[in-house]
């Protein structure tokens, strides 16, 4: 694509790098027919090469972000589909990073929007305020019928929708510390905490960090780690990214001087997908840069690193029909396909794949809160596809999909980890 920027606006490292992203861009389309917004509402303008022409008109014009680019790029769900799509390799996700930075420094939302995304800011990224938050809901729930009615309420209705009416006790487990591996020692990895799974499901973390040890691997939960920004940067709120980027950093790296680590072992492919992206997030900070590489390199979804590990045979085949859900920061973000699967079946699991694979269950962050109607129906084509497969039980690894499935399936939804643990020796998962 030719793109019209000026030396001067070239000097802004942010818009030089959108430029060259802006002019791999060849205009086929191909990345139309995998974008769920696109097969959903079939508007040009909420496909990726539409969103794309949008980006570049506001930046090359040095345009504030205007009503228009706004409603089309808020309704981008991030799944980067298109960026599996596309064979000219263009980069979409950096892309709209940019585009929604600029609209968060540029455009005035209206006043109850400014407020649900200030609140969800202020909330999600703190395990205490978002438990606090949670025990609230309970008092909103009855109310859900009016707040749907009033369109500018909607988000709310969608939050205390998708809130449990029970919430886990807090996790020992997750408490700084180091939990030894037993017998002969096969690694030593941090474990990411983590935000809003560590109060919705904080078995999910336990359970790793049962499997590893029982592995032999010594699992490190660093001081000072929290969560990893993503849902900030997807609001467009940089500063607020960076910062949980650089604690993190930090974190990780006062784990690797102490002792060395093989990996940084993340359970949410959502935090994952931002993790391996700190190197380019902070890329321009002469104090991070170096130590934000590498740990964008350590960083491992924990499929990905027990299909490195010279696993023995698992104690059980339970033989469950599964169906397997990629979630897209998975499958587009980190291009993880192939492990879980094969993990799965390895332990004993008959693993299915639902149709549409490629498409977004609607989650994506906080967009089920911010975008209620899309997401609904990603999601019903999404339990419908699940559905049609007979499994059991769905697998998947990200909390955000297996809060947004199980909010609409008939089956029980649970993260990869939890069948891996239950063949290898633990408890069976709990089918709530
Ligand atoms: S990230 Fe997903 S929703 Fe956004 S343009 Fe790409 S495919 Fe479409
Ligand atoms: S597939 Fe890639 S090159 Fe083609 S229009 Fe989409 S983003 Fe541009």
């Amino acid at each position: 694509m030719q793109t019209n920027f000026s030396a001067a606006q070239l000097a802004d490292p942010h818009v030089a790098e959108s430029e060259k992203i802006l002019r791999k861009c060849v205009h086929c389309g191909f990345c139309t027919a995998t974008c769920p917004t696109y097969v959903t509402l079939g508007n040009e303008l909420d496909s990726p090469r539409g969103r794309i022409y949008l980006i570049k008109d506001m930046l090359e014009n040095g345009r504030p972000a205007d009503k228009e680019i706004v409603t089309h790029i808020d309704r981008c769900l991030s799944c980067l589909a298109c960026m599996t799509t596309c064979p000219s390799g263009v980069n979409y996700m950096h892309l709209v990073d940019h585009a929604r930075a600029h609209i968060q420094q540029t455009y005035k939302r209206p006043l109850l929007d400014r407020l649900t995304r200030a609140v969800l800011a202020f909330v999600l990224p703190y395990p205490s305020r978002f438990r606090a938050a949670l025990k609230l809901a309970g008092l909103g729930r009855p109310f859900i019928g009016l707040f749907e009615k009033l369109p500018a309420l909607k988000p709310v209705a969608a939050m205390l929708r998708l809130a449990p009416s029970s919430i886990p006790a807090v996790s020992a487990m997750a408490l700084p510390g180091v939990h030894a591996g037993q017998g002969t020692r096969k690694g030593r990895v941090a474990i990411l905490t983590g935000c809003a799974q560590s109060v919705l499901d904080p078995a999910i973390n336990e359970t790793t960090i049962s499997l590893l040890t029982r592995l032999g691997v010594e699992v490190v939960v660093p001081e000072g780690e929290g969560c990893c920004g993503a849902l900030v940067h997807h609001m467009g709120r940089e500063e607020a990214a960076l910062a949980s980027a650089r604690r993190n950093v930090d974190a990780w790296t006062r784990a690797i001087d102490q002792g060395g680590l093989d990996a940084i072992v993340i359970t949410a492919s959502g935090c994952g997908t931002t993790i391996k992206d700190y190197g380019f997030m902070l890329r321009l900070d002469p104090a991070y840069a170096e130590k934000a590489a590498r740990v964008s390199a350590l960083a491992k979804d924990i499929t990905e690193y027990l299909a490195g590990l010279d696993l023995p045979e698992p104690l059980r085949k339970p033989g469950t029909v599964v169906a397997y859900h990629s979630a897209c920061s998975m499958q587009h973000g980190q291009k993880i396909t192939r492990q879980p699967k094969e993990l799965l079946a390895r332990a004993g699991f008959v693993v299915r794949e639902p149709r549409e694979g490629h498409l977004c269950c609607g989650s994506a962050g906080t967009y089920n809160i911010l975008q209620p109607e899309i997401s609904a129906k990603l999601r019903d084509r999404k339990v419908k596809n699940i559905e049609a497969t007979g499994a059991e039980i769905v697998a998947t690894g990200n909390i955000g999909c297996i809060t947004q499935i199980a909010s609409a399936a008939k089956l029980p939804v649970v993260h990869t980890i939890k069948l891996l643990d239950w063949a290898y020796g633990g408890e069976p998962p709990k089918m709530s």
